[in-house]
């Protein structure tokens, strides 16, 4: 049975990686009464994995400024992200990251005892801070300390699967607890979704299990807008085998550090994949390439493109043919640094290898295929606010759209985090003030929602939700990845409809507590309609761009760089997509990014 005791706050945040730790601080800071929801334990992040955030912290010194970020991101975004968003990531970017050093956050140090800055692909300028390859782990460490000194309330392991509305307004969410299976209702006026991303809608993945899309589906079911579905980003080097291992990533920093990416015929094939607006500034020779390794400077060696260039290059090569029996290309790295370099310069990822595929990097090359990595599409937020088209409602960090556009750069996820989290929650803790009315939730929606959530538990045979899970990954995969056409996407469709008319036979009988064929029916209530607006989505662009590849429509499409897609809910309740024109960025942001991009 539903909760019969709602729990009160002025501002909900369903998620407790860096985006909702972040707006939960931000809106405490405010005076607001909050409280976080996590589906997994306080720790258990897909942050946790991040090795680097991007922010100019020398900003006019060594070169560097947010100018160059903001051209960078938007170029890296091919000009269909919402600019007003790279503004302000560029702009504050450097000032969210000096309050985590003064709140104890740790940074690797330049010989000047500064935050030291690294290079990385898309960036012009060495604009990443880092801490080892802990630097998502120690802001999680670094925010969860401060949300605990406020007194924010923490709901682990619990999952929200419904957002609460009354009448045209946000007013809580509802969900269970994992290890009872009972009902848990927040109400609140102000709800941010800091749920991550959707990586788990795809057979290989570097993302952890509960990027399973919830924010975007809840977003979505309760009315709100989503934007950019059709930009998932393919990390360039994911593991392929051993199968257990097949997506887990393989970091870029091997490529900073000198690897470089060969077809099974030797040849160092990224030379030929240089797009004309990077020409300028990739070297066209391997002599070239390896006078920036000895010193940064000039041009960067083909592998350090930005994400979609590589991905997609070797994408080409796997079909050509020239790919491995695994069904990827060689990374190699020992056959350019010593052993003992690697070993030290790389221990996160030689041990990986070691632990997991038998592979000693020092000595072995690796195999690496793209796997899937990021959502550039999420809830289509005001840029100043983080505020949704539904009221009440805010989304920040990964669940948000707009900011990367077609195409995410290495760092800006991280940033982004901070950045846009800080504004979410100050926006909902001055929305939730502002609010008188703090109705009830409308027991009729709870009671709907909860006999929906549970059939599952009711049937004793049924449809099994993890096999379920695994046939959507699939038609994701070979439909809706890297490369895609027409014909492709509708088959897709058809299938992931047919899924979900299983999935409402689906049976996970056992009981509600610590259930996990439940838990995977109710990440197919998300990753079902995520599926879906992400491949309606694809076939609406009928172009390429960015992560978004079209067999069948190759090149970039100018009117089409003007417009975003928007994925709404129909009449019907039906997932709908509809063109909207972007916003145009003032004549000097515009330039600032189009004389980047003519240099
Ligand atoms: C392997 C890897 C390495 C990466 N490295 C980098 C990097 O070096 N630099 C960079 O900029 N970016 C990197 N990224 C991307 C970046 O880490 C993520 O985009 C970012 O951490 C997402 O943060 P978030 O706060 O939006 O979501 P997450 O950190 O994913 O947190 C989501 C939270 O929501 C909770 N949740 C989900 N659904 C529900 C629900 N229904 N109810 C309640 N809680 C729910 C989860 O339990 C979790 O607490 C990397 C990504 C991966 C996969």
């Amino acid at each position: 049975m539903p909760d019969p005791t709602p729990h009160r706050y002025d501002v909900v945040v369903i998620g407790a990686g860096g985006a909702g730790l972040r707006a939960a601080l931000a809106a405490a800071s405010e005076g607001a009464k909050v409280a976080v929801v996590s589906k997994s334990l306080l720790g258990k992040a897909q942050t946790v994995m991040g090795a680097a955030l991007a922010a100019t912290l020398h900003d006019g010194h060594g070169g560097d400024s947010w100018e160059d970020h903001y051209a960078d991101t938007v170029r890296g975004a091919r000009h269909v992200n919402q600019w007003r968003m790279a503004q302000i990531l560029a702009q504050e970017a450097p000032a969210r990251v000096r309050e985590l050093e003064t709140w104890g956050m740790l940074f690797d140090r330049a010989a000047d005892g500064d935050v030291r800055m690294a290079e990385g692909s898309g960036h012009r300028n060495a604009r990443l801070a880092r801490l080892g390859h802990r630097t998502g782990l120690e802001l999680l460490r670094t925010l969860q300390r401060e949300v605990s000194a406020l007194g924010v309330d923490l709901y682990c392991e619990c999952t929200i699967v419904e957002l609460l509305t009354r009448g045209k307004a946000i007013c809580g969410a509802f969900g269970y607890r994992k290890d009872t299976g009972e009902a848990l209702t927040l109400l609140a006026p102000a709800v941010v979704l800091a749920t991550g991303g959707i990586g788990k809608a795809y057979a290989f993945t570097s993302n952890f299990y509960d990027a399973t899309g919830d924010g975007h589906a809840l977003a979505h079911r309760a009315g709100a807008d989503l934007v950019d579905m059709e930009f998932v980003q393919f990390h360039p080097t994911g593991m392929v085998a051993p199968e257990s291992a097949r997506g887990l990533l393989v970091a870029e920093s091997i490529r900073n550090f000198g690897g470089i990416l060969l077809n099974t015929s030797g040849e160092r094939f990224m030379f030929r994949y240089v797009p004309e607006s990077y020409r300028h500034e990739i070297a066209e020779t391997a002599e070239e390439a390896d006078r920036w390794y000895a010193e940064p400077k000039g041009r960067r060696p083909p592998e350090l493109l930005p994400r979609d260039e590589v991905s997609r290059a070797m994408e080409s090569e796997i079909r050509a043919g020239r790919g491995t029996p695994n069904g990827g290309v060689i990374l190699d790295i020992a056959s350019r640094r010593p052993a003992d370099y690697i070993r030290n310069a790389l221990p996160h990822m030689y041990r990986q290898f070691l632990d997991l595929a038998d592979v000693d990097i020092g000595t072995q090359v690796m195999e690496v295929a793209p796997t899937c990595h990021f959502m550039m599409g999420g809830v289509r937020v005001d840029p100043d606010t983080c505020a949704g088209t539904i009221e009440g409602l805010f989304a920040a960090g990964e669940t948000a759209g707009g900011l990367h556009g077609a195409n995410r750069l290495n760092g800006n996820g991280i940033s982004e985090l901070i950045v846009f989290g800080q504004r979410a929650g100050i926006a909902a803790a001055r929305h939730a003030k502002g609010s008188d009315d703090r109705p009830d939730a409308d027991p009729e929606q709870i009671s709907r929602t909860d006999h929906e959530a549970r059939a599952p538990l009711t049937r004793a045979s049924g449809e099994n939700p993890h096999l379920l899970q695994r046939e959507l990954q699939r038609v994701m995969q070979d439909a809706a990845a890297l490369v895609r056409t027409e014909a492709g996407l509708k088959d897709a469709l058809a299938k992931i409809g047919s899924v979900a008319q299983r999935a409402a036979n689906s049976a996970a009988p056992g009981g509600a507590a610590a259930n996990p064929a439940w838990q995977a029916s109710l990440d197919l209530r998300s990753l079902l309609p995520v599926a879906e607006a992400v491949v309606r989505s694809a076939l609406e662009r009928r172009e390429s761009r960015g992560a978004h590849v079209r067999e069948d429509f190759p090149e970039a499409d100018a009117a089409l760089g003007r417009m975003n897609i928007v994925v709404q809910r129909g009449a019907s309740g039906g997932i709908e997509t509809l063109r909207s024109p972007r916003s145009e960025p003032p004549e000097a942001l515009r330039r600032l990014a189009l004389e980047e991009e003519a240099a």
